[in-house]
């Protein structure tokens, strides 16, 4: 294969585009080698990272991880991610979607608090090529938006073809509603309501001030090593592990904390994870770490956001009964269990603005 032709200019205008992409590699946390899943040719990968084939090549070399004889080489969709998302570039896909799906963090205090109205539909779906099997079980968390002073109203439970609801009537108070059958949806409209309360408890602060201090970098990480709270000191996090890590230094200190799963509105098939917190006022409050995990990304936000004075719960915010670990939709048929990380299982998830902002 040989180098591609580059006009002096074209040359000038990628190179700093590409400078940046290998000074990132090097702080880059990379997927362990026994987690790496190279399900990336490298077409799609030149893509991801807005480089042309050279600079794919100079970062495979420089220890972007791959697999594959050297010019078909394969690469972990999460690292490339990651490297996106740091290279401090602006052109790759990945900033610019973060960019734009996190516009909102800009918004005013009252706007990040203000009551919104929200349609919400969770659906699950065997994913067996095989064909559904006749003892297949289905779970979908129910969204608890009264737990933070909103509402949950017109519940539908929508047992899929062939499928019955399971215990008779239902529970609106169960964290999970069940049936039985090859698919199931739950629908709802929310009503929620942010919050930013004072964090009164010195040692609530200090646990605040340290997470946002030692700067951690929100990363996309496999399955298995998202929610490890050991990753946080190492210097990154995905929302799990930031929020068990506030979890567990919150419990050394005394401090009543539990972390807390759900979906953030404009952020459809996105499972987040926070913490609630029992202040010394004796009122629960939530700390959301993923601010503070992609201030370096959204670097625009609204400083309230990551203030560790303050306990601040954005009005986008859809809590679950369900803590991090937890599965918000599962499908069980067969000897296989499905989830959302599983490929036995589709999950879809919408929730969608039905009126502007009060
Ligand atoms: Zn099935």
């Amino acid at each position: 294969m040989g180098a591609a032709y580059r006009s002096p200019a074209r040359a000038r205008a990628g190179d700093g585009a590409d400078r940046r992409l290998l000074r990132a590699l090097d702080g880059l946390y990379v997927i362990p080698s026994g987690h790496h899943r190279p399900d990336t040719g490298r077409a799609d990968a030149a893509r991801m990272l807005a480089c042309d084939d050279r600079t794919l090549t100079a970062l495979a070399r420089h220890g972007l991880p791959s697999t594959g004889e050297r010019g078909r080489e394969r690469f972990d969709s999460r690292d490339l991610f990651n490297l996106a998302l740091y290279s401090g570039t602006g052109r790759t896909p990945v900033e610019r979607d973060v960019t734009s799906l996190l516009r909102w963090t800009r918004s005013s205090c009252e706007d990040l608090i203000a009551p919104r109205v929200s349609r919400f539909e969770l659906g699950v779906a065997c994913g067996d090529p095989d064909g559904c099997r006749p003892d297949a079980r289905n779970a979908l968390a129910r969204p608890r938006t009264g737990a933070y002073g909103g509402a949950v109203r017109h519940v539908r439970a929508h047992p899929g073809r062939g499928g019955r609801r399971v215990g008779g009537a239902p529970d609106a108070a169960a964290t999970t509603a069940r049936s039985s059958g090859p698919a199931m949806a739950i629908s709802a409209v929310l009503r929620t309501v942010g919050d930013c309360p004072v964090l009164r408890a010195p040692a609530l602060r200090a646990i605040v001030r340290e997470f946002i201090g030692a700067e951690p970098r929100y990363l996309r990480l496999p399955v298995e090593l998202r929610d490890d709270p050991d990753l946080v000191p190492r210097g990154f996090a995905g929302c799990g592990a930031a929020s068990r890590y506030i979890e567990r230094l919150c419990r050394e200190e005394g401090v009543p904390a539990t972390t807390r799963i759900g979906w953030v509105v404009g952020l459809p098939d996105v499972v987040h994870a926070w913490v609630e917190v029992v202040d010394d006022d004796g009122v629960t409050k939530v700390i959301d770490p993923t601010f503070t995990l992609l201030s370096e990304v959204i670097p625009w936000s609204n400083p309230m956001l990551r203030d560790p004075s303050l306990a601040f719960r954005t009005n986008r915010l859809v809590p679950t009964g369900l803590h991090v670990g937890g599965d918000v939709a599962s499908h069980t048929c067969g000897r296989a269990a499905g989830t959302a990380e599983r490929p036995n299982a589709r999950v879809t998830t919408r929730i969608v603005p039905l009126r502007p902002t009060a």
